[in-house]
């Protein structure tokens, strides 16, 4: 029988975001400190088989349905393509972010293994920006890795685009083209408050009324009806295909939130910004039963509060970053 994940507002939870790594082969500002953090030492991190074992747990005792695979780089995870043929063969949708580095080897790989869907992360299309932002000089890697994910069959690829005021706001006509050239969907994300180097500011965030005005001057929108993913998707009225904006900062969608977390080191987390965790890997290594591992993750998900605050004098950032969340 299949008892969903219900917190205290009845939100139900269906989505899980497993980050697979904490290290990462770019140093993206917004994200990592130009040296990088303490990586965990690799006993800290969860094997393939207790991945899979949670993962198994929530999907058949709790209906978790939806998959994706993060980090850190979780390309640079070794042997990736067997954690997806483990995590595909649940009968999940299973999905990736990446940095887009290497998919040029990985994608047909990763697709070959179940991988069905793929988001990569991409701030800027001028080389000399993109180094800036990534220390890292590999622009071209990255659109042939999106060029990989097309031709391999991974269905949508999607590219990510932080949007951060005088950084790379003047490119978000360039991105637009961008998709609607090479037919991938380009999901603007609002700048939110879980930078390394705490650089965060309010007027760093370009919000979605803002992308969406600027975007639509070239290329008119309209609003698609919305569902319960985070993203707000909009039409171009000329049939060029559509964009999406996740708005965490101006437009919170708390209140519809149905995702979960499990970080590299084992931490359960009820929210991206949640300040607590809750110990899965002890459990897990402690021969606890499924019964006891699935009675933490229930009240882990019981405790979740409702919504993240940013902007309100209560808000709290979170103790780890993005990379070491999972974004
Ligand atoms: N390394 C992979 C990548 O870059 O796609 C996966 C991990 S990364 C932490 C996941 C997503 O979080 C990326 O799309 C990244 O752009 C986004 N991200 C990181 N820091 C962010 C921030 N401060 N605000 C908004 N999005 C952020
Ligand atoms: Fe690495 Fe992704 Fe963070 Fe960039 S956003 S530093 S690629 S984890």
């Amino acid at each position: 029988m299949v008892l969903p994940l219900i917190d205290g507002f009845g939100r139900v939870h269906r989505d899980l975001r497993i980050s697979v790594t904490d290290r990462c082969n770019f140093r993206c500002s917004y994200c990592m400190p130009a040296e990088g953090l303490q990586w965990l030492p690799r006993a800290e991190l969860l094997t393939f088989e207790e991945i899979e074992r949670v993962a198994r747990l929530l999907v058949e005792r709790h209906g978790i349905d939806s998959i994706r695979l993060t980090g850190g780089e979780p390309t640079v995870r070794a042997d990736l393509r067997r954690l997806v043929g483990m995590l595909s063969a649940l009968g999940v949708d299973l999905a990736l972010t990446t940095n887009g580095a290497t998919l040029k080897q990985a994608a047909s790989g990763l697709a070959d293994a179940g991988l069905k869907r793929i988001n990569v992360s991409l701030d800027s299309l001028q080389a000399e920006r993109f180094a800036e932002l990534t220390l890292r000089d590999e622009l071209g890697r990255v659109l042939d890795g999106i060029d990989a994910a097309l031709a391999a069959g991974l269905d949508p690829v999607k590219v990510n685009v932080v949007v951060m005021r005088g950084v790379n706001d003047d490119e978000l006509v360039d991105f637009a083209r961008f998709g609607r050239d090479r037919g991938v969907m380009v999901r603007f994300i609002e700048f939110m408050p879980l930078d390394a180097d705490e650089a965060w500011t309010h007027e760093s965030v370009v919000g979605i009324d803002e992308i969406v005005a600027r975007v639509g001057e070239v290329f008119p929108l309209e609003p698609i009806d919305r569902t319960s993913a985070p993203a707000s998707r909009f039409r171009y009225l000329d049939g060029g295909g559509e964009i999406g904006v996740v708005a965490s900062v101006t437009r919170s969608f708390c209140d519809s939130c149905d995702r979960i977390r499990l970080t590299a080191d084992g931490q359960f987390r009820n929210c991206l910004f949640a300040v607590d965790e809750f110990d899965v890997r002890s459990l897990l290594r402690s021969e606890a039963t499924d019964d006891e591992v699935g009675a933490l993750l229930e009240r882990a998900v019981a405790a979740k509060w409702a919504g993240h605050g940013i902007g309100r004098v209560e808000f709290i950032r979170p103790a780890r970053s993005m990379s070491q969340i999972g974004g």
